[in-house]
């Protein structure tokens, strides 16, 4: 797995029509600057888990505001992917802990939610394993950004040639 590529741009496409057919009514603010042929060096079934976990957190806890902003950039050496929502936010004291095994913040109001509290702890390890980061900001009341940054996998102009020789 973790010698494994994927180029981004068709994955992000295909992540935003997913969750756009599976929430109608959802307002998606969508912003795809992620440069063709982008790799990322992640398995891709991976890359998607990790986009479908913060999409979907991002619908449960979007409460009345049913709108959220996917947006993804490439420059040389990372890719950038943010998953906004403007729904219940998160307290200072809770954020330290979301990414914690189990970590629910309202367990009680979660649990009409569905879930056990694995999505970010799972989301975290993923993305750490292929040496990037999680990040995620928030204010009660008016919503949740979480980040992600992977680094793009550089071709060697010589790569093509070298290839199947043996070093
Ligand atoms: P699951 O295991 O199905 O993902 P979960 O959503 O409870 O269940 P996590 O994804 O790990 O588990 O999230 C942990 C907790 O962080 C959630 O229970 C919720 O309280 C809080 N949280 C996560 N994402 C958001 C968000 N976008 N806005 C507000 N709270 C959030």
């Amino acid at each position: 797995y973790l010698k494994q590529t994927t180029e981004v741009k068709p994955l992000f496409i295909q992540v935003y029509n997913d969750f756009k057919m599976l929430h109608p009514d959802f307002v998606i603010n969508f912003d795809d600057d992620i440069k063709e042929g982008s790799l990322v060096q992640i398995y891709r079934n991976h890359l998607e888990q990790v986009l479908v976990i913060l999409l979907d957190n991002a619908f449960k806890y979007s409460a009345d505001r049913k709108e959220i902003s996917l947006s993804a950039s490439t420059n040389s050496a990372l890719l950038e992917v943010v998953v906004q929502d403007y729904g219940l936010g998160i307290a200072k004291n809770d954020l330290k802990r979301i990414f914690n095994r189990f970590y629910r913040v309202d367990k009680a109001r979660s649990r009409k939610r569905g879930g056990n509290g694995l999505g970010l702890s799972i989301a975290k390890r993923l993305i750490e394993i292929y040496h990037g980061s999680l990040e995620v900001e928030s204010v009660v009341g008016s919503g949740t950004v979480f980040k992600i940054e992977l680094p793009i996998v550089t071709i060697e102009p010589d790569d093509e040639k070298t290839k199947d020789t043996k070093k």
